[in-house]
């Protein structure tokens, strides 16, 4: 049984198709992130599943239970958003048994998870304290809290970790990530932050236009895009797309001399190479692209080269005391073999003989 199924879920707003026909199985315990760039639906889709949004066609089971037409509270979902919501006037312990007294879970119950869940969260020593004395770090522990105390098998997640600054985001991600598995819940994670995605997700769930462009797990996303769209959004800076046309010797770059040799045959096809797979070439026998650097952007153990083709930017990922000027030209060699092709008409990945 699915810990939660999406049946063709379809939301309309005026004007605005939200979610079109999403279709998602997700097992227990898995950690599943919903990445894609802001107005794509994401927040929708988890509203939908939270009961805040009701679908105008489509299913959603829980745990194998239809809860389509159920109110939010009936769902028996844990929830945590970017703003954390907790009530100012209420103590950390007050807020976290919120829920469970609302419930009328039994005062003994309630203290043995409170002691519980402050615990694992660290919130011990600041039961009695108010949210405004609180760090925005310390805040979010208490939401994540207020989301498990009740032992709820299914926790929703909308860009949790935005308002905190870059390092407390990353120990956060590392945080939560350990408490899902420590506690085996499924969580449903959406965030625009591909680090985020890549780092904390057992699948990803990549959107695009209110539908879902590609779902897979973080190594999968990166190392075979199934879309020119999810090529060109994962990874930073993301995969160089570079459009071939067939010329006299052969495929070629777009608009260049350059000729391309692939290991197949290919009539045309938009060529994809991630910045790590370009190398400094000197052996003119193997595969190259003659370009001219543009700007160098050193980040101290490599260096992130902008260059042209052409009318083509690409970026190359060379090591970091590698000091290209701007106006030099580079050959880059590149590997065959770590290389994606794409359909330039559809988008969709051409997939190649092993
Ligand atoms: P972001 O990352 O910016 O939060 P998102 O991927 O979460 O974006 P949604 O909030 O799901 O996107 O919104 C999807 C689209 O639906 C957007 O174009 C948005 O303007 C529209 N939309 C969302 N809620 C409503 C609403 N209540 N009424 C009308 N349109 C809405």
């Amino acid at each position: 049984m699915h810990s939660i199924s999406l049946q063709g879920l379809i939301k309309r707003f005026p004007n605005h198709l939200a979610t079109d026909d999403i279709r998602l199985d997700i097992e227990e315990g898995q950690f599943v992130v919903v990445l894609g760039p802001s107005g794509c639906g994401k927040t929708t889709l988890l509203r939908l599943i939270a009961g805040f949004e009701q679908a105008d066609a489509g299913r959603i089971h829980l745990h194998g239970r239809d809860v389509t037409h159920l109110p939010p509270g009936a769902r028996e979902l844990g929830m945590v958003f970017q703003s954390y919501a907790l009530f100012p006037h209420l103590s950390v312990a007050d807020n976290l048994l919120f829920g469970l007294q609302l419930r009328r879970v039994p005062a003994a119950e309630r203290q043995r998870r409170l002691t519980q869940t402050s615990a694992l969260l660290g919130l011990d020593q600041l039961l009695a304290r108010k949210p405004a004395q609180l760090s925005g770090g310390q805040q979010q522990r208490v939401a994540l809290g207020r989301a498990i105390i009740g032992g709820r098998r299914v926790i929703l997640m909308d860009e949790p970790l935005s308002n905190l600054d870059a390092k407390l985001r990353q120990d956060m991600r590392r945080e939560i990530k350990a408490l899902a598995v420590k506690l085996g819940i499924t969580v449903v994670y959406v965030t625009h932050d591909q680090a985020e995605a890549l780092s904390m997700a057992d699948l990803v769930v990549v959107m695009h236009q209110a539908r879902i462009e590609q779902v897979a797990t973080p190594a999968a996303l990166y190392e075979q895009p199934q879309s020119l769209f999810v090529a060109g959004f994962i990874g930073s800076p993301p995969m160089n797309l570079l459009p071939l046309e067939v010329g006299a010797q052969g495929l070629r770059v777009a608009g260049t001399q350059q000729s391309v040799a692939l290991p197949e045959e290919h009539a045309s096809a938009t060529l994809g190479i991630r910045p790590e797979h370009f190398h400094l070439q000197a052996d003119s026998r193997q595969p190259q692209l003659q370009v001219v650097v543009e700007s160098v952007e050193y980040q101290g153990s490599d260096s992130i080269v902008n260059c042209h083709l052409g009318s083509h930017a690409l970026a190359a990922r060379l090591p970091g005391r590698v000091q290209p000027a701007a106006g030099d030209t580079l050959l880059l060699g590149w590997n065959p073999h770590a290389i994606s092709l794409f359909d330039p008409r559809s988008g969709a990945r051409i997939d190649r003989a092993a």
